[in-house]
């Protein structure tokens, strides 16, 4: 089924312990699509300025993204530049220049408007909520914030999640947005507010799934090599949504392949700078890190007859 994101496309230039590029390819819905399309076809809104090279916009088309909605605008494309310390969790923003992101009004070709899955990248709500005006009748929307907005535009981003099936939030958003520490009390606070499941990701710890009285809990894969952790939240949400949007199914079985398929991609971005790994991955190595996955958190029934007697 069809799937849709609309996010940033970007130059970032990224600090990690192990290296530093600057101006490279990211973006929320470059991340998001480049996963995706290891699934099925995406259509991407998003805009970019003059600055904005054509192979870029030739990468992504050729692994099936539909770019007639990245809109190209006369000026600088947005960037962003970030610094990961050695606790990778956390980046710390050093620049954001909105530049022609500024401006973004994210109008949908008309084509895309029977999209059936819809993910809403990190963006200001107000435009999350004008894109999904647009959109006819989406089977699942999902959507993700940060920070800065949940500070800066509460009202507003409260609006959206009403109109929401599934929020993806890092642990922190997840505190800050609930207003409490704890994680499963905030997940239940936060399944009041409008999303029907909620997905929080907790870097290399892995990502919890609620929804109703449901959790699940997926490890992360433990990595022996980590280079760069920009991304990784896009690519998983990006292989999760690729994932339903293939299924066409939104059932419990599905959205817990689905969370794993976004840990397994996730892992393979932050294994090389920018969107390098995702470049080559292949879906036999995805299905190889899946079969370590179900592997690494597998284990037998316990023996009864362990207890002591009378206990
Ligand atoms: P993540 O998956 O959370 O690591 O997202 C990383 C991507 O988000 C980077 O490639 C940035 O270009 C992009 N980004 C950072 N800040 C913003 C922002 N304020 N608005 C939109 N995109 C952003």
């Amino acid at each position: 089924m069809s799937l849709l994101v609309v996010g940033s496309v970007a130059f970032d230039s990224v600090e990690t312990p192990f290296g530093h590029r600057p101006e490279v390819l990211g973006g929320s819905a470059t991340y998001f699509s480049t996963a995706a399309s290891l699934f099925g076809p995406v259509r991407l809104v998003a805009v970019v300025g003059d600055d904005f090279p054509e192979q870029h916009v030739a990468f992504l088309a050729e692994r099936g993204v539909d770019v007639s909605g990245l809109s190209r605008r006369p000026g600088r494309t947005f960037r962003w530049k970030g610094r990961y310390d050695f606790d990778l969790n956390n980046a710390h923003t050093l620049e954001t220049h909105l530049n022609v992101f500024a401006e973004f009004d994210p109008v949908l070709p008309e084509a895309y408007r029977d999209s059936k899955f819809v993910f809403l990248a990190n963006i200001d709500p107000d435009l999350q909520r004008s894109v999904l005006d647009q959109v006819k009748s989406p089977r699942l929307v999902a959507c993700d914030t940060m920070n800065f907005w949940i500070t800066s535009k509460r009202e507003s981003l409260l609006k959206t999640l009403k109109r929401v099936d599934l929020l993806f939030v890092n642990d922190a958003e997840a505190r800050q947005l609930a207003g409490e520490h704890n994680i499963v009390q905030a997940a239940r606070r936060i399944l009041t507010l409008g999303p029907r499941a909620l997905v929080v990701k907790r870097g290399e710890y892995g990502a919890l799934f609620f929804s109703g009285d449901q959790v699940f809990a997926a490890s992360a894969y433990p990595l022996s090599a980590l280079f760069d952790p920009t991304g990784a939240g896009d690519s998983f949400a990006g292989g999760f949504m690729g994932y339903l949007a293939r299924t066409g199914k939104v059932d419990a079985g599905v959205m817990r392949r689905a969370i794993v398929l976004g840990g397994v991609v996730a892992s393979f971005t932050v294994e090389q700078f920018s969107l390098d790994r995702l470049r080559t991955l292949t879906s036999a190595e995805i299905q190889a890190r899946y079969a370590e996955f179900q592997q690494l958190s597998r284990f037998d029934d316990l023996e009864l007859d362990l207890f002591a007697p009378g206990r």
